[in-house]
């Protein structure tokens, strides 16, 4: 017979479009089990601080339409020293919270392994990341979301790169992964794409350029945060020298990829996921990530969640695609 009785939520880490409706599900979802809900502030952080408050349904409503988080987020390295989670520990047991929800990515889950091997206490994680980085789920709550808005905002960009002849270097957010810009660069039709998994080089760039159709009016190169060229300056750099007659632009995104309100599919795989998290709970789950892989509902171990998708296996298509269709 499992014994939860109390589940604390929290998130952790970025924020990511989706993360409320995933709160909101993983409330109604404990609720429907007639089982408490606390809702952790602020984290890891809300953790050793006890910072808890009781959660109903009506503390959820007209939540799910909103991107942010109301529990809000932060990162927290206290929760990295045996001190910290010890008092995390201890507070969970002085406010008879048995069991955990966490929401965020890899450094969530790897805080959430030490700790649900450290102390008796059942700990299973949602997606919540823009990277779509994580082993164990096709979709992470907040890309669908996040790809979306680059989409949105390139075709801005494209308007006027279009009416005035210029080149477009635009910057989308992925400090190790490049799926950010592998699939929206292929949504706004990019020229070429940028990202740190495909070592591309900028010499690469340059040629393709020279031997490109010249009679394109506008050009918009993807560059990811972390691709090793070293973001959309510096690229933008080597590209003037090479073409002084061309009129280049950079524009770097930032947090508007992170905000918004999230898109239908964010919204579902949340509601789907965060009631599966509590149902995987009172199966006797712990220590694992609730995903969704070809419409299934998969739990895979936080220490393979974390293991960042092989992204370099399945670039080099995606890139050969994003090449042919810039003809
Ligand atoms: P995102 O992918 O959006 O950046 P994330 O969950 O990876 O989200 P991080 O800042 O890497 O975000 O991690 C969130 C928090 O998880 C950290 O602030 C810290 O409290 C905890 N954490 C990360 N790594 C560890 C670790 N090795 N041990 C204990 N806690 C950790």
């Amino acid at each position: 017979m499992n014994k939860i009785k109390n589940i604390g939520v929290l998130t952790s880490g970025g924020d990511s479009p989706g993360m409320n409706a995933a709160i909101r599900a993983v409330v109604r979802g404990s609720l429907y089990y007639k089982l408490e809900v606390t809702g952790i502030l602020r984290g890891y952080d809300g953790l050793i601080n006890a910072d808890f408050i009781s959660m109903d349904g009506k503390s959820v409503a007209n939540i799910i339409q909103r991107g942010g988080t109301i529990l809000k987020t932060a990162r927290c390295d206290e929760f990295r020293t045996k001190e910290g989670r010890a008092k995390a520990y201890q507070n969970l047991v002085d406010h008879k919270i048995d069991a955990l929800v966490v929401i965020g990515g890899d450094g969530t889950f790897t805080g959430a392994d030490i700790f649900s091997k450290e102390y008796d206490i059942p700990v299973v994680g949602l997606p919540g990341t823009i990277d779509n980085d994580l082993e164990g789920t096709d979709l992470t709550i907040g890309y669908d979301t996040a790809i979306n808005t680059v989409v949105n905002a390139v075709d801005k960009i494209r308007d006027t790169a279009e009416s005035h002849d210029r080149l477009f270097i635009v910057e989308v957010m992925g400090r190790d992964s490049g799926l950010i810009a592998l699939r929206s660069g292929i949504g706004v039709g990019a020229e070429a794409i940028l990202i740190p998994e495909a070592k591309t080089s900028v010499d690469e760039l340059i040629t393709r350029l020279h031997h490109g159709r010249k009679d394109k009016a506008s050009k918009i190169i993807v560059v990811a945060e972390g691709d090793e060229a070293g973001g959309a300056y510096k690229v933008g750099e080597v590209l003037k020298e090479e073409f002084p007659s061309y009129d280049i632009r950079i524009s770097v995104l930032g947090h508007i990829q992170r905000g918004g309100k999230p898109s239908c599919m964010d919204r579902v795989l949340a509601s789907r996921l965060g009631v599966a998290a509590v149902e995987g709970l009172l199966e006797g789950k712990t220590g694992v990530m609730a995903g969704q892989i070809n419409r299934e509902i998969v739990f895979t171990p936080f220490f393979k969640a974390i293991k960042h998708i092989d992204a370099a296996q399945i670039t080099p298509a995606w890139l050969r695609l994003a090449e042919i269709l810039s003809l």
